[in-house]
């Protein structure tokens, strides 16, 4: 049984000027345990999905499943990660990762060794007491991620997570996605506009049209893992990411 079932989803948006239709006609499907990033350019429709997926909001159309069930509404087998941690300024780093646990009603003190537990896994450890300004933006959005595991979900979203972050740390922090996703065994749905974070991550990349956002193309990445620096220069990895950039290029007879 696939983790998460897009199936037909269309969602259209009530604007000033009119309906607007970001979405139309969407379906595909996660694995368990499978990571699936989803390319595409902006504006087409990208976050909208993963407010879709996350139970925020309902399609106009079709149906969204999460381990066979149609998906109503927020989740607690659902966690997601932001492009920005939105961390809570006033609270130290172990209470962020606690937040979710908090708006849940659960108990604090049972979740506390897990958020040590996971500040550790994201490298955050001995950082638990301090406050997000005391942080680089990286390490934020480490703490983003922690929060994102603290319930333990079976579904892990990731909205663009390191849109905000600088070139080297955003290499830094595929490696590290990737040795947390290989630790935690989680379903992962990947947003994103870069083809080498897709590539190097995934076990599948769909490419999105732009808007109304269909997926135009799937390809499976069958890159080794784990996959390291050296990755990057392998000729399947270059061989893959050139392809997935074509289908960005315009078309002889695009208007
Ligand atoms: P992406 O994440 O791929 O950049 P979005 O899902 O944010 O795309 O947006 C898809 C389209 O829907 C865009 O044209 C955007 O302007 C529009 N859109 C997004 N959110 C809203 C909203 N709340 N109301 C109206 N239009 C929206």
């Amino acid at each position: 049984m696939s983790r998460l079932a897009v199936e037909n989803v269309s969602l259209v948006y009530d604007t000033s000027r009119g309906p607007l239709t970001a979405l139309s006609d969407l379906s595909f499907k996660v694995g368990d345990g499978e990571f699936v990033s989803v390319l595409g350019p902006s504006g087409c429709g990208k976050s909208t999905l993963l407010r879709l997926a996350s139970g925020l909001m309902a399609p106009s159309q079709g149906t969204l499943r999460l381990s066979g069930e149609a998906i109503k509404g927020p989740r607690p087998d659902v966690g997601i990660v932001f492009q920005q941690p939105t961390l809570l300024p006033w609270r130290r780093v172990i209470d962020n990762v606690l937040v979710p646990i908090r708006a849940m009603g659960r108990s604090l003190s049972e979740y506390r060794p897990k958020a040590l537990a996971l500040l550790e896994l994201v490298g955050l450890k001995g950082f638990e007491n301090h406050y997000p300004h005391e942080l680089s933006g990286g390490m934020q959005q480490r703490v983003g991620i922690a929060r994102g595991l603290i319930h333990d979900p079976s579904m892990l979203l990731m909205d663009e997570p390191f849109a905000a972050l600088d070139a080297m740390t955003r290499e830094t922090m595929m490696d590290e996605i990737q040795r947390i996703w290989s630790t935690t065994a989680k379903s992962v749905l990947f947003i994103t506009h870069s083809i080498p974070e897709a590539v190097y991550l995934s076990d599948r990349v769909l490419v999105m049209s732009p808007r109304p956002g269909r997926v135009i193309e799937e390809v499976a990445i069958d890159l080794p893992r784990p996959r390291t620096v050296a990755t990057l220069d392998d000729r399947r990895f270059v061989a893959l990411s050139s392809h997935l950039r074509a289908q960005f290029r315009p078309k002889a007879g695009d208007p």
